[in-house]
């Protein structure tokens, strides 16, 4: 199950796909059984590479295409 706020991945992966190209995605799995979410994926690094373990991922609170306010998990800009 994915939350439906707004079909704008699903519109630019179409126009992307002529050039071969798609957005990359963060799926989650909320621990708090609330329904999983597929966003655009925000970079992250690590900032001291020799520190163990990797990177958490940041997710969006706002569609970055049409602004719309995701809903469900990451409404207050979820961190995991
Ligand atoms: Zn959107």
């Amino acid at each position: 199950m994915t939350d439906k706020t707004c079909n704008c991945l699903a519109d630019f992966n179409e126009k992307l796909r002529e050039h071969n190209t798609e957005i990359e995605v963060t799926i989650g799995f909320p621990r708090d059984g609330s329904p999983s979410f597929v966003r655009p994926r925000i970079a992250t690094s690590k900032i001291e590479s020799r520190k163990r373990g990797r990177p958490v991922i940041a997710v969006p609170t706002y569609c970055p295409f049409c602004g719309i306010q995701y809903e469900g998990y990451g409404q207050q800009g979820g961190v995991s």
